[in-house]
């Protein structure tokens, strides 16, 4: 008999609990009962200062004691994973309470999984939709992208504490927003390829309508919750934004897929010549993406005014000058060698991607 080979397969992936608010962390303690009474909380030192003092006051309240405790995570690399791997099995800890952005939450998470124990996530700011995610993007020490590991599992509960994203300075909202941008998009694109392979995984139609939900709830409350947000108002938008980005976004991106926006980002970054952050440069990318798939003028254009209204960069001088030569090298890694350039339903030619940015340059 031939083997079973899996069929249109539709999987989604989420973490089991999140919960999002002002105090939010206060049921950290209580929803961390079942994991057992011993965490090992792991952050970086300015999400510790801000969210410490409440997560150890969660836990112990509810019984529960930080036997190990690291808030110098800088950045997620195999070297920072195994030493906290190591702290973690010297304290016996029955799980991992990750606080911060994307660098500190994705050790934590890779570091429970060498553990073998549940982990938590505590989000402080809003660039990094990395919270409920069952992965972790491996760098090296000077911040250059080395892989991505797939983690068997999601963290088993996501804590968003509103009031302590809120403190966090506007522009990380903007750079979260900007990453959020490119899930409905690439998402779409990664559907249709499915579809034209019938590929054996299928990307449920749940993920995408939270791609169309983001992207419709970042028009709505973006601008006003960023202009809040420097006028230190905890406004309703302001809460709509973060569920966008930590829940929506974060759902949609996992489980259907990157495409050219990423593909693209990661072949700009490798030049070394276009400086920005994830989101900043994820955002123009989505841009050139929604170019060369030549979709509607209105859309795109709808896409443009929200990015310019935001402060998100529309336009690739905004991110440096890279020549002829770098940009020629991107477009080819973007096109052929990025895993992220597969999925793309039509063949990409690193010559229309350089016309789709061209264009994007000149205005659209
Ligand atoms: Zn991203």
């Amino acid at each position: 008999m031939a083997a079973l080979k899996p069929i249109t397969i539709r999987k989604m992936l989420t973490p089991s609990t999140y919960i999002q608010g002002k105090g939010a962390i206060y049921y950290l303690g209580q929803r961390a009962l079942p994991l057992g009474d011993k965490a090992f909380v792991i952050g970086g030192s300015t999400a510790l200062q801000a969210a410490g003092d409440r997560v150890r006051k969660s836990l112990t309240s509810n019984g529960i004691e930080a036997v190990a405790w690291n808030d110098k995570v800088k950045e997620c690399t195999h070297a920072t994973i195994n030493k906290l791997a190591e702290e973690g099995k010297h304290a016996k800890a029955h799980f991992v309470v990750g606080v911060g952005g994307g660098r500190a939450i994705d050790t934590a998470k890779a570091a429970a999984w060498k553990l073998k124990v549940p982990v938590i996530s505590v989000g402080t700011q809003c660039a990094s939709n990395a919270d409920g995610s069952a992965e972790s993007v491996v760098y090296t020490e000077d911040h250059r992208f080395l892989e991505v590991l797939s983690l068997p599992r999601n963290p088993v509960l996501v804590i968003e504490d509103t009031e302590i994203i809120a403190k966090a300075p506007p522009k990380y909202m903007v750079w979260g927003m900007g990453d959020a941008l490119s899930c409905k998009f690439e998402g779409e694109a990664y559907a249709k390829t499915r579809a034209l392979k019938q590929d054996g995984e299928t990307p449920p139609a749940t993920a995408l309508a939270l791609g169309d939900s983001c992207y419709r709830s970042l028009r709505e409350h973006g601008h006003k919750a960023i202009s809040d947000l420097k006028n230190g108002v905890h406004s309703v938008d302001v809460d709509d934004v973060i569920e966008a980005v930590k829940l929506a976004s974060a759902m949609a991106f996992e489980n259907t897929g990157c495409a050219l926006a990423h593909a693209l980002h990661n072949g700009l970054t490798k030049t070394g010549q276009v400086k920005g952050e994830h989101g900043e440069i994820v955002a123009y990318c989505t841009i050139v993406q929604m170019v060369f798939e030549k979709r509607p003028a209105d859309e795109i254009r709808e896409v443009v005014s929200w990015c310019d209204k935001v402060g998100l960069p529309t336009k690739l001088k905004i991110l440096g000058e890279p020549s002829k030569a770098a940009l020629r090298m991107a477009t080819e890694y973007a096109a052929d060698k990025d895993s992220n350039s597969r999925n793309m339903p039509m063949r990409m030619k690193p010559s229309d991607l350089m016309e789709a940015i061209d264009r994007v340059e000149r205005g659209v």
